[in-house]
C-alpha cells in the first residue's frame, strides 16, 4: 500500500493559500475566502478530491505528518467538501481522536459536560459506519451501567482487537470510510438520480475540534444576516454554550434550556462576541456577495467560523435578500436576476403543500398544473357543484375531462385524471384556471361504476375521502397535508420590474375569458397571445345554443343558431379588449372538432334530446354521424372553418365589432389579431382570409368606422412549418402551436401520452416527455425551418410560440436565438417566463 502525502493534494487553510473549489471542494474554498479576509477559522487541513479518490482505492496517508498541525492529543472533525455542495456528501464525523487518555484527563478536570455520552456516541458511530458492525451489541451496551466500557468491550469482541486509541489510526479509518462511501455504488446511483455527476469528486476537511473540550463559556452556534422567512436584513441565530454541536439545523430547532437566541440572550450575555459576529456577517456578505448560513464556535473570547453554507431559504426570502444586496450595492440587478430559479416563482403564485417528511405519496402522475390543494374525492362535475354549494372543498377525479367538466373544474380545488399528459384537456384548462392538476395518473384505476379508485398498492378511495394534490410535483397524498399560502410582496414586484427592464422578447398570456385576461394583466403579461374562443361556449346556456348549431340541418338553421351566439362572443371579446386596455390580443378562430361539445353518456343525450325537442334515437344517430375515428386529425380547425364558413364569419364579425366598441371605451384604436388554427396549406389561408376581408368590409360599411386588424396562422402541422414561406405571404403572424406540432411530429396523442410516457422515458426510448419540454431535435427543427422560411418572404413577420412550451426557459432560449418575438403561456406561468427571458438576456445580450 502506498503511504505518502503530496504537497498539492494537501493544503492548510491559511492566508493566501491556494484552495481551488474544483480541487479541494466548495467548503474548503469558502473557508479559504474567509481566512483571506481576516475572518478566523479553526485549524483546518484540506485534502484534495484526487487524494480522496486514492484513499478510496486503498492509499494510506502519512498520519503523523497529517496530524502535526493539531498538536498532541488531537481531537478532530472530518467534513465533506465536494466541488458543489448540491452534490451532497457523507455526513461529517466529530470527535475523531477521542480516546481513554483524553477522557481521563478531562474527566479529572471535570469541566466538560456529558463527555461519557460523547465518547459512547463516537464509539457507536465508528463501530457501525467505519468498522461496519451491527448496532445491536452497542444498543445493549447503552442500556447498561457503564455504556462506554460495555461498548469498548463489545467492539473488541466483534472485531477481535481493541477499539483504536491512536488518533492517527482512527483518522485513517474515518477518512477511508468516508472516501469509500462516496465512491460506493449506492452513492453513485443516488447522485445520478439527482442529476449530479456520477463521478463527482469529494474533498475532505480535517478541522481542529479541541475547542469542544473547553469550559462552559465555550460553545457553538449558527448565525446569519437575513431573516429566514422574509429575507430582510436581521442578525439572528442560536448559540449553545458548552456545546460541540455544529449542525445548524439541529441547533436552530433545538428547544432545550441551554439554547440562547442570538439577538436577545446571547447579545446581552456576550456583547463583544455579538459585535464580532456582526462584523463577520457583514464581511462575509461582501466576500461571498451573498448572505450565508454560518456555523461558528466561540472560544477564548473570539469567534471562529467553522462553515459558511449557501443559504437554504424559501423563494420569497431569496428574492428579498437579492433585492437588498442590490440596494446595498453588493450585487448588480443582473446578478440578482440570475440567482432565482424561474420555476421556483410558482411558490409565490399558488398555495404549496408543506411536507414534514412523514408523508409518502399514494399515487403520482404528470405535474400538469402547479400548486397544492386538499379536498374530498368526487367523480363528476355535478358532484363538485353539490359539494361546492355547501362550501366543501373537493378534488375532481376523472378518467379524462371534456367540455362538460369545465364548470366542475372551475369549482374544484384540484383535478386528477387517469389519462392525459402535459397538454391534454384537463392540463390546459387547469393551468388556465390556476387549479392544481395531475394528469396521466396511470397508477390509479377508476372503478367501472366510476365511484371509487384504487391505487397500485390496492388502497381504495371512495367519494368523500380526503386527498391532497401536489400539482407542482405530480404527487397525491391520502388525507390533508398542510398548505402554505402564496404571497407576492413589494420585493417580488421590484425584482420582476428589473426582469422586465432587461428582457428583449414579449411574454403574453393564453387567456380565454376576461377573468383570465385580468389575471394575465396582474401578472404583467404584454398582451394575450392566444384566446381559445371555443372555451367561451362552455357555459350551460351557450353550450345549448352551440349544440343547436351543431345539430342544425341546413346552413340557414346553423346561421340562426350562430346569430344567438354572436352577441355573447362579442361581449366577451369587448370585455377582453377593454381589460387589456389596448395591449395586443390574439384571438384564435374556432378549433376543436364539433363532437367535443356533445354529451358522451346516456343521461346527457337524453337531456339534449329534451332541450332540442328531438327523440333520443335521433340525437344518438346524429352524434354517431358526426363522430370521427381520429377527431384530432379530422374536421377541426381551419377545415371546419372552410366547410362551415358561417362559423368563422360569425366570430370575425364579433371580433371586429367588439374591437370598435372597445376602442371607444378605452380611447385607443384596438387592432385585434385573428389567428387561423391547424392550417396545412396556403390555399386554406387564402380562402379564410378572403372571407375575413369580406366580413371586415361589411362591418366597415355597416359601422362607417375604420377597422384595422392583423391576421396570423397557428403553425401546428408539420406541413405548415415546411410551407411557411407560402403561408407567410398572406399573414402578419406565425404563432407556433407546439402542443399540436409535437403531437403531429411524433404522431403521438397528447391525450394518451401520460399513460406510458414515464415508462417510455425510463426504458430509454425517448429522453423526455416532448409535451413537457420541447423536442429541439425534431419539433424544434421544424420550428426553425418554419421561422426562416417565413422570414424569407416576409421579413417583418411576427414569430411566436403559443403552445404550452411558451412558458419554458429552454424553449424561450431556443426560439429567442432564432429571432422569435414573443411567447405566450398560461397566466400563472407568465412571471416564470418573464424571469426566464430576463435571464437569457443577461446571459447573452
Ligand atoms: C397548440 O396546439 O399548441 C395550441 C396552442 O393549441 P391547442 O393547445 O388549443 O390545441
Ligand atoms: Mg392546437
Amino acid at each position: 500500500m502506498k503511504n505518502h502525502n503530496t504537497a498539492d493534494d494537501l493544503v492548510r487553510i491559511a492566508p493566501n493559500a491556494l484552495v481551488e473549489r474544483d480541487t479541494f471542494g466548495e467548503r474548503a474554498h469558502d473557508l479559504q475566502c474567509l481566512i483571506d479576509n481576516a475572518i478566523q477559522c479553526p485549524e483546518t487541513i484540506a485534502i484534495s478530491c484526487r487524494r480522496v479518490h486514492h484513499i478510496a482505492e486503498g492509499l494510506r496517508m502519512d498520519m503523523p505528518a497529517l496530524l502535526a498541525p493539531f498538536g498532541p492529543s488531537p481531537l478532530l472533525s472530518v467534513q465533506p467538501s465536494s466541488p458543489d455542495r448540491a452534490w451532497g456528501g457523507p455526513p461529517g464525523f466529530h470527535d475523531v481522536g477521542m480516546n481513554l487518555a483524553i477522557m481521563e484527563q478531562k474527566l479529572r478536570d471535570g469541566r466538560v459536560a456529558n463527555l461519557n455520552g460523547r465518547y459512547f456516541a463516537y464509539i457507536l458511530r465508528f463501530a457501525t459506519d467505519v468498522a461496519r458492525l451491527d448496532p445491536e451489541p452497542f444498543e445493549e451496551a447503552a442500556a447498561g451501567a457503564d455504556p462506554v466500557d460495555a461498548a469498548l468491550k463489545a467492539f473488541e469482541a466483534e472485531m477481535g482487537e481493541p477499539f483504536p486509541q491512536d488518533p492517527g489510526q482512527q483518522l485513517a479509518d474515518v477518512l477511508s470510510s468516508m472516501a469509500t462511501a462516496w465512491e460506493g455504488v449506492t452513492a453513485r446511483l443516488l447522485r445520478q438520480s439527482q442529476g449530479s455527476p456520477i463521478d463527482a469528486g469529494l474533498g475532505l476537511l480535517i478541522q481542529d475540534h479541541r475547542w469542544s473540550l473547553g469550559n462552559a463559556d465555550f460553545g457553538a452556534g449558527t448565525c446569519r444576516l437575513y431573516d429566514r422567512a422574509t429575507g430582510s436584513e436581521r442578525i439572528n441565530g442560536r448559540f449553545r454554550s458548552g456545546s460541540a454541536l455544529e449542525d445548524s439545523d439541529a441547533l436552530d430547532h433545538a428547544q432545550d434550556g441551554k439554547e440562547m437566541d442570538l439577538e436577545t440572550t446571547f447579545k446581552d450575555a456576550f456583547p463583544d462576541l455579538f459585535a464580532n459576529i456582526a462584523d463577520i456577517l457583514r464581511t462575509g456578505r461582501t466576500v461571498f456577495k451573498d448572505d450565508r448560513d454560518y456555523s461558528f464556535i466561540a472560544a477564548n473570547d473570539h469567534v471562529l467560523i467553522v462553515d459558511a453554507r449557501k443559504a437554504n431559504r424559501g423563494v420569497q426570502a431569496q428574492i428579498n435578500n437579492a433585492v437588498s444586496l442590490v440596494e446595498a450595492g453588493i450585487i448588480s440587478k443582473d446578478e440578482a436576476l440570475l440567482r432565482i430559479e424561474p420555476k421556483s416563482l410558482a411558490e409565490l403564485l399558488h398555495p404549496q403543500i408543506s411536507l414534514d417528511g412523514e408523508q409518502t405519496p399514494v399515487f403520482g402522475g404528470v405535474a400538469a398544473s402547479p400548486g397544492g390543494a386538499c379536498g374530498r374525492v368526487v367523480f363528476s362535475a355535478q358532484s363538485v357543484q353539490a359539494y361546492a354549494s355547501q362550501d366543501i372543498p373537493c378534488v375532481l377525479v376523472r378518467r379524462e375531462t371534456g367540455p362538460e367538466d369545465i364548470r366542475g373544474m372551475h369549482l374544484a380545488k384540484a383535478v386528477v385524471t387517469e389519462r392525459g399528459g402535459m397538454t391534454s384537456h384537463a392540463a390546459v384548462i387547469a393551468r388556465g384556471l390556476g387549479v392544481p392538476c395531475i394528469t396521466g395518473a396511470a397508477e390509479i384505476s377508476i372503478s367501472a361504476d366510476g365511484d371509487s379508485f384504487r391505487t397500485q398498492d390496492g388502497a381504495l378511495f371512495r367519494e368523500g375521502d380526503v386527498i391532497t394534490v401536489d400539482g407542482t410535483n405530480g404527487d397525491a397524498y391520502a388525507g390533508e397535508v398542510p398548505l402554505v399560502p402564496p404571497e407576492q410582496d413589494a420585493g417580488f414586484q421590484t425584482f420582476m420590474s428589473w426582469a422586465d427592464e432587461i428582457r428583449d422578447v414579449g411574454i403574453r398570456a393564453n387567456a380565454d375569458t376576461p377573468e383570465d385576461a385580468a389575471l394575465g394583466l396582474t401578472l404583467h403579461a404584454d398582451g394575450i397571445g392566444l384566446c381559445r374562443t371555443e372555451h367561451m361556449f362552455f357555459e350551460p346556456l351557450r353550450l345549448n345554443v352551440m349544440r343547436e348549431m351543431i345539430f342544425a340541418e341546413s346552413e340557414v338553421d346553423r346561421r340562426t343558431a350562430l346569430e344567438q351566439l354572436r352577441p355573447m362572443q362579442q361581449s366577451d371579446f369587448k370585455d377582453l379588449f377593454v381589460t387589456m386596455d389596448g395591449l395586443p390580443v390574439c384571438i384564435r378562430l374556432f378549433d376543436p372538432p364539433l363532437h367535443e361539445f356533445l354529451p358522451t353518456d346516456r343521461a346527457g343525450c337524453s337531456n339534449l334530446a329534451k332541450s332540442l325537442g328531438l327523440s333520443l334515437t335521433e340525437v344518438t344517430k346524429r352524434i354517431a354521424a358526426i363522430s370521427e375515428f381520429n377527431p384530432m386529425l379530422g374536421m377541426r380547425g381551419v377545415r371546419l372553418g372552410i366547410m362551415h364558413p358561417e362559423i368563422y364569419d360569425m366570430q370575425v364579425r364579433a371580433i371586429l365589432e367588439a374591437a370598435i366598441e372597445a376602442s371607444s371605451v378605452v380611447g385607443k384604436q384596438i387592432e385585434p389579431e385573428i389567428m387561423i388554427p391547424l392550417v396545412a396549406s396556403s390555399l386554406e389561408v387564402r380562402l379564410v382570409k378572403e372571407r375575413i376581408e369580406s366580413v371586415a368590409a361589411a362591418v366597415r360599411i355597416a359601422t362607417g368606422r375604420d377597422i384595422r386588424y392583423r391576421t396570423g396562422v397557428l403553425v401546428e402541422t408539420p406541413r405548415a412549418a415546411l410551407c411557411a414561406n407560402e403561408i407567410a405571404e398572406h399573414v402578419q403572424i406565425l404563432s407556433f402551436g407546439t402542443n399540436d406540432l409535437t403531437q403531429m411530429t411524433f404522431g403521438l396523442s397528447r391525450d394518451d401520452v401520460g399513460r406510458f410516457m414515464k415508462a417510455y422515458v425510463q426504458r430509454g426510448a425517448i429522453s423526455h416527455d416532448p409535451f413537457e419540454m420541447l423536442d429541439k431535435t425534431g419539433v424544434g427543427e421544424l420550428m426553425l425551418l418554419g421561422a426562416s422560411r417565413g422570414r424569407e418572404v416576409n421579413k417583418d413577420i411576427v414569430l411566436a410560440v403559443c403552445g404550452e412550451h411558451g412558458g419554458d426557459i429552454d424553449t424561450i432560449e431556443f426560439c429567442r436565438k432564432a429571432g422569435f418575438d414573443y411567447f405566450s403561456c398560461s397566466p400563472f406561468r407568465v412571471p416564470i417566463a418573464r424571469l426566464s427571458a430576463a435571464q437569457l438576456a443577461v446571459r447573452s445580450p
